[in-house]
């Protein structure tokens, strides 16, 4: 604004002689006095050219007039007229002399007072010729012109033309002088005045002089309030956003000193050019509260490297390569401080394009624990503290080349499961913590345990001991988990047994990844004998097995769908009567490589597979057609028919058995239907339901292999059964006076005692079959009779056991 002022103080105090008029003026003189001094050359050369002419034009009309007097004054030479013509022409101001010459003297010869002799110079001559004889030359006329005379003319004639030409010129650049002050310089000294006193920040406008809306000034005023109105517009606009820009410099000042992140910017050096408060309290690099103060700011002094970081030279690479590449890089760092407590920080640095960079810090210490918690979590069993599966597969990615041999152990508990269901899950969950509080018990400094999933534990015993020391040591440790553990539950002190499981897989040989070795682990596991402790280690020829069973799986498949399977029938004996009563439907696989396949090996694969269901349905309903077929034929058997407990209650429910009936016009008595006591593991209500609703329908229910089981008698009483099938096992071991013999015989009188019949499975011998008989037992069913048969074949090998038992003494 200063110099705006002095800049129209400075104008204001302008001579008058800088004005256009006045320059324009002495311009014009200047042009003026040139153009003068050109012409006033050629003014005086025409001037005295003209004068010249004029007295010889003057001259020659004198001689003309006097040229026949001067002819005859030759002729007659008469002196006194050639005087008198001489002194004629002597009378013009411009001559000077004049001489009259005859034809053989001068007759006359008058010159102006003092003058001196004749010089023939400036002479005008002129022949005369004889007044008779026009060619005939008689004389000349000499007349000397007086030069000083024409002189004096041409001098005032010059005069006058260069007054004249002075006056004119005066004129011009006066009336130039009053239009340019009139049409420019005063309209401009307004106008300049006029913007003197202008106060453009209220939006005021210069007037257009009058008269010259459409001239060059009047334009020239438009364009400067239009300038000044876009100057103005600026100048606000930059007030505008210098305004906004200290604001925004205050508030970033603001953020700056109060932010709770720490800020800085540091060379790449690590000299830190300025910092807030908050990083140096993050960093920890003021030793006490006023260096604190001193140190926030700006400074050269200090660098970063003077916090206790763990890793500086990684800090300082990493502002390095933010330099570099141009590039915003972060990570996070650890730190120091001076009562012993640590800290993490991260750290985000940016270039700056000056050869700095720009820093946040925060911390970030609870995220690190958190995530390191996390991380300890993902990898830990929360129950057992053990590693789990992700642990586990950590800890065996950490193994290296110089890993020395080691053998994976799977250890499986059986029970667990069954106590959870039954006793609940902090039940479940302490014989967990039991069975983990034994096995750490057990190990050894170098090994590592983790709970993969449930009741699956792995064990990885390292060393490189021989199979049979680390069987030996396995079996050490089966032994000890396998003794009684303290009651679980607080109502009930009996100790619990829980079955082991043991496999084991051994690195290198069987395997170096870790999924490998537990597959394999996992098979010798499953290859485990039933109630056996031994650890079974792992041979390529289980996996054989395995996989001969996939193929086994494949054909069953195949087999189901093109009718590969027969249903055949084994006679059930009524040992009282001495007669058949029914059959049991078995069914029968030959495989066309294999040959017969047993239904202990393949109905449980068509279990897992998935194909029980329509199996059982396809079983049912051949055997409904075949008594159909009995009945047209006069026989009255009955089936009785093999259902599985993943039949149950889907696959084959009372109204699918009741459609099969009512297919074949049968009556629900010409049926049974064999259950297993593994039914009571799963949701005894829904097998209550299922039993109990085919109980009314009339249907029989018989337990099978009863005895094998986990189940007694008080379960047989709830399902409201028919018939209990003593298993063979019993039947096969009982002779005269063992224990199976007896509990054949127990279970006869309690089954009777309930109302149910018994029949007794297996029946190989005549010995056999009279203990059953003498023991009371009402059915029988055996090869001793006849081994199961095509269904085609079972009334005649009926009739023939029919007619074989009417030989027999009924004692035999
Ligand atoms: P199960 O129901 O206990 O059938 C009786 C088994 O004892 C049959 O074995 C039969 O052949 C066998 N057996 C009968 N008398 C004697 C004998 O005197 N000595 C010997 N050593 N064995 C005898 P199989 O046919 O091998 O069937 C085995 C098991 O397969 C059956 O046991 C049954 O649980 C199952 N099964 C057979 N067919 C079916 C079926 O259609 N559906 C279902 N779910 N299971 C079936
Ligand atoms: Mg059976
Ligand atoms: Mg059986």
């Amino acid at each position: 604004m200063a110099h705006n002022d002095s800049m129209i103080a400075a104008t204001a105090s302008t001579h008058w002689w800088h004005g256009i008029l006045a320059r324009s003026l002495l311009a014009m003189a200047g042009i003026a006095l040139l153009m003068g001094m050109v012409s006033s050359l050629f003014v005086g050369s025409m001037v005295s050219e003209r004068v010249q002419t004029q007295a010889l034009l003057k001259l020659n009309e004198l001689l003309d007039t006097v040229e026949s007097t001067v002819s005859i004054a030759c002729f007659t030479n008469d002196e006194g007229l050639a005087n008198e013509v001489a002194q004629g022409l002597l009378r013009n101001s411009e001559v000077r002399r004049v001489v009259i010459r005859g034809t053989e003297y001068e007759i006359a010869h008058i010159a102006r007072k003092g003058l001196g002799a004749y010089t023939g110079e400036a002479v005008e001559l002129r022949q005369v010729k004889s007044p008779f004889k026009a060619n005939d030359i008689i004389g000349t006329v000499q007349v000397e012109i007086d030069q000083q005379v024409i002189d004096a003319r041409v001098t005032q004639e010059v005069r006058f033309a260069y007054i004249l030409m002075i006056g004119v010129l005066l004129l011009v650049i006066l009336a130039t002088g009053g239009s340019m002050f009139i049409f420019i310089v005063r309209p401009i000294k307004q106008t300049s005045d006029r913007m003197h006193d202008l106060d453009v920040t209220t939006g005021e406008a210069l007037p257009i002089p009058q008269g010259h809306r459409s001239s060059e000034i009047g334009r020239l005023v438009e364009d400067v309030n239009q300038l000044t109105g876009r100057l103005v517009e600026t100048l606000d606009q930059e007030r505008d956003l210098r305004q906004r820009q200290e604001i925004a410099q205050r508030k970033y000042h603001d953020l700056f000193d109060n932010s709770s992140a720490g800020i800085f910017v540091a060379r790449s050096d690590g000299r830190i050019e300025s910092c807030n408060r908050a990083f140096v309290e993050l960093t920890w690099l003021a030793v006490s509260n006023t260096e604190d103060d001193s140190l926030v700011g700006h400074h050269q002094q200090r660098r970063l490297g003077e916090a206790q970081w763990h890793n500086p030279q990684a800090l300082l690479a990493m502002i390095v390569i933010s330099l570099l590449e141009g590039s915003t890089q972060e990570d996070d760092f650890q730190l120091d401080g001076r009562r012993g407590d640590t800290r993490w920080l991260h750290v985000t640095v940016l270039p700056l394009g000056d050869g700095s960079v720009q820093g946040t810090v925060s911390d970030v210490t609870q995220i690190k624990r958190d995530q390191l918690s996390a991380r300890r979590l993902a990898v830990t069993d929360s129950l057992t503290s053990f590693a789990n599966r992700e642990g586990l597969n950590q800890a065996y990615a950490h193994l290296d080349d110089k890993t020395p041999p080691f053998t994976l152990v799977r250890i499986d508990f059986d029970g667990i499961r069954q106590i959870t269901e039954a006793l609940g899950v902090p039940v479940g969950d302490r014989a967990l913590l039991n069975v983990a509080n034994r096995l750490r018990a057990a190990m050894e400094t170098d090994d590592f345990v983790a709970r993969i999933s449930g009741t699956k534990f792995a064990l990885v015993l390292v060393g490189a001991f021989d199979q049979q020391v680390i069987a030996h040591r396995i079996n050490v440790l089966t032994e000890h988990l396998a003794q009684p553990y303290p009651s679980l539950d607080d109502d009930r002190s009996v100790p619990v047994v829980l079955g082991v499981r043991v496999g084991a897989a051994c690195f290198p040989q069987d395997g170096s990844e870790l999924q490998l070795l537990l597959r394999r682990a996992e098979l010798a596991l499953a290859n485990v004998p039933l109630d056996s402790l031994a650890c079974v280690f792992f041979d390529p020829a289980q996996e054989a097995a395995v996989e001969h069973r996939r193929r086994l799986e494949d054909d069953l498949r195949v087999a189901v769908a093109t009718g590969e399977l027969a249903l055949y029938c084994q006679p059930i004996v009524d040992l009282n009567k001495g007669r058949v009563v029914g059959g049991e439907a078995l069914l029968r696989w030959h495989h066309p490589l294999h040959g017969a396949i047993s239904p202990e090996i393949f109905v449980p694969m068509a279990e897992q597979i998935g194909l029980i269901a329509d199996l059982g349905r396809w079983v049912l309903k051949e055997a409904c057609s075949r008594i159909a077929h009995w009945r047209n034929d006069g026989l009255n058997l009955y089936v009785s028919v093999n259902v599985s407990v993943r039949q149950i209650p889907d696959g084959l429910t009372p109204g699918m058995v009741a459609d099969a009936l009512e297919q074949y016009g049968l009556g629900a008595e010409v049926l049974a239907l064999e259950i297993t006591e593994s039914l009571l593991m799963n949701d005894v209500s829904i097998a209550q339901e299922w039993v109990s609703s085919l109980r009314e329908m009339g249907v029989r229910i018989y337990m099978d292999d009863f005895g094998t089981g986990y189940s007694s008698l008080s379960y047989l009483k709830r399902f409201s059964l028919d018939t209990v099938k003593v298993d063979r096992t019993f039947v096969r071991d009982m002779n005269d006076n063992n224990s199976d013999l007896a509990l054949v015989r127990a279970i006869i009188t309690m089954a009777k005692g309930m109302g149910l019949s018994v029949v007794a499975e297996g029946i190989e011998t005549a010995a056999q079959l009279q203990l059953l008989r003498q023991s009371d037992c009402g059915f029988g069913q055996g090869n001793y009779f006849s081994p199961a048969v095509p269904l085609g074949q079972f009334s005649s090998v009926a009739m023939r056991i029919n007619e074989e038992l009417a030989r027999q003494p009924a004692s035999s």
